[in-house]
């Protein structure tokens, strides 16, 4: 009887796969071969609690497992801990929900983990039974990085405690928590940290990566911007199931590389970040123009970025509009007093908007305006990566509005369809050397995300090569050659997100993780 649900794992038809009838000599064998692998690469032996024999042959399809076996490996994990398969109904078709629709694959077993602990035996299982497996942090990932077809979903969304050392100004957050559970948590102490603009994406993803948020120009001026700047120390479970520390006096290799390159190295069940003081109350909101208004508003951000005062950050969004044309939403962001806010945005305040919604609050809630309710949007989006060399460049935006509009016309299925430059300033980010981490890409550009946003999915394949098409104009006036992981989705290639650091990566990926049971690079 299945531990989670009551339902007999045996009458799960999910399951059932008539093609197999070797009656589990194969999984035998598997288990055999296993046992020689891992002596061969001189791991430890594996606990017993995944040596079961085959009870019944129901095998997913790829996989070499049979319900009984998730059902037993799940009561031998943390009581707090779940293993839900496809006949748990609803449950599983929650676990296996992203943000992206795109992303929804329909995995063997979701491990609902709550300790290192659970994540190490969840990694020595699979091995044990050859399973692929995935990481899932906060589930954003469009293109299904933390997502799998017939493998196992190590699932961190319970792994959200988050707490604050206020002497040292530091964050400790489990490896599931969201950006929301972070700025919440510092915020009780007048402190935040960098993540993005939207709270309820995973910072597994986000800080592992990179990640641009609104304060990555202030923070830059005294202290390191980027989210992956501010990881002081992570707790990591290795392709081996080992439960060690990444930090620049424990294992600073690997801290190296999960600064950057997180999903290819372990799983993060722990980040301590940096975190710095921030304003009560900061400024924002957003502030809406048409696209025939280009040539001032483009005019106008140049003017203001051109101020070079790093308390100030916009993302500029560029999608369809109320008059069903493509224009600009501004989200402005100032950390200070509204008067001063104002001053600082003169040149775009004194445009003439089609809508504003600007006013004073506390950092925190700034990062909840661009939300979707119930952390998912619902539809089908793909990420594409781009970035853009300041100044911008009228001409240049102008027939990236006109694309949009094109594609408006041709695919009204993909009206959701836009892009956001993240205007900082540059100084943090290109304090550090290329080199310093595996995260590389320390220049002055603006990144920028694409996100193809379509209500059919049979438009997949269509969007994803329009989104890329886009990036490389768009990127034309940038590096064409840099892709930022987070927004490539980890699609690569990897030489491209990765820039000076791959071939370092490559080595330290032969030690860390040779059998690639993590991402590959
Ligand atoms: C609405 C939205 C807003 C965004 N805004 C910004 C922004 O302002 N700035 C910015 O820089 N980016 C932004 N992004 C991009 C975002 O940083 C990436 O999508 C990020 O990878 C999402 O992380 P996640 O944990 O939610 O996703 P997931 O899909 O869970 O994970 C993404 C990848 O990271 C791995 N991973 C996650 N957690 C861990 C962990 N603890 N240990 C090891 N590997 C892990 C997964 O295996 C997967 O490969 C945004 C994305 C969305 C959807």
């Amino acid at each position: 009887m299945c531990q989670f649900c009551g339902v007999d794992p045996a009458f799960a038809a999910y399951f059932d796969d008539p093609a197999d009838t070797n009656n589990g000599a194969e999984e035998q064998q598997q288990q055999q071969q296993t046992e020689v692998t891992g002596a061969s690469n001189g791991d430890a032996p594996a606990p017993n609690f995944f040596r079961l024999k085959p009870t019944n042959k129901r095998y997913q399809a790829g996989g070499r497992i049979t319900t009984q076996q998730l059902t037993t490996f799940g009561s031998s994990l943390s009581t707090t801990s779940r293993v839900i398969m496809g006949h748990h109904g609803q449950a599983y078709n929650n676990a296996i929900r992203r943000w992206s629709k795109c992303a929804v694959k329909r995995a063997l077993a979701v491990v609902m983990v709550t300790s290192a602990e659970d994540v190490r035996k969840t990694i020595i299982m699979c091995e044990s039974h050859g399973l692929p497996f995935v990481v899932k942090g906060g589930g954003h990932s469009p293109g299904g990085a933390s997502s799998i077809e017939n493998g196992i979903v190590i699932d961190l969304s319970l792994m959200t405690e988050t707490f604050v050392k206020a002497d040292e100004k530091q964050v400790v957050a489990g490896g599931g928590a969201l950006a929301s559970h972070v700025i919440k948590a510092a915020a009780e102490y007048g402190l935040a940290c960098v993540t993005g603009s939207t709270s309820h994406v995973g910072i597994g993803g986000l800080m592992l990566h990179g990640g641009y948020g609104y304060l990555t120009g202030e923070y830059g001026y005294n202290f390191p911007s980027l989210a992956v700047d501010n990881i002081v120390a992570a707790e990591v479970v290795t392709a081996k199931g080992q439960i060690v520390w990444a930090s620049k006096d424990e294992n600073p290799d690997l801290y190296w590389c999960i600064r950057g390159a997180g999903n290819k190295f372990g799983v993060v069940t722990k980040f301590i970040i940096q975190a710095h003081p921030v304003a009560s109350s900061v400024w924002g909101g957003s502030i809406t123009y048409s696209g025939s208004q280009v040539k001032e508003v483009v005019e106008a951000l140049n003017t203001w970025f051109a101020k070079h005062n790093v308390k100030a950050a916009a993302a500029v969004a560029l999608g369809k509009g109320a008059d069903g044309k493509a224009g600009f939403t501004v989200l402005p962001f100032y950390d200070g007093p509204e008067e001063d806010a104002k001053n600082n945005f003169e040149p775009l305040l004194k445009l003439t908007p089609t809508a504003q919604n600007t006013s004073s609050m506390p950092y925190w809630k700034i990062n909840t305006l661009s939300d979707e309710p119930n952390l998912y949007a619902g539809v089908p989006i793909r990420f594409a990566s781009a970035n853009i060399k300041p100044q911008l460049d009228v001409d240049h935006i102008r027939t990236a509005l006109e694309r949009l509009d094109q594609l408006y016309a041709e695919e009204p299925n993909a009206s959701g369809t836009g892009s956001l430059i993240l205007m900082v300033q540059p100084d943090g980010v290109m304090k550090h050397k290329r080199t310093d981490m595996a995260f590389g890409w320390r220049d002055d550009h603006f990144d920028v995300g694409i996100a193809a946003v379509f209500t059919d999915r049979n438009l997949e394949d269509k969007m994803v090569a329009w989104a890329q098409d886009f990036g490389e104009y768009l990127s034309s006036r940038g590096d064409s050659y840099r892709l930022y992981a987070n927004h490539s989705d980890f699609n690569g290639p990897s030489a491209r997100e990765y820039g000076i650091n791959y071939m370092e990566l490559s080595k330290l990926k032969q030690k860390w993780d040779p059998d690639n049971r993590f991402a590959k690079l």
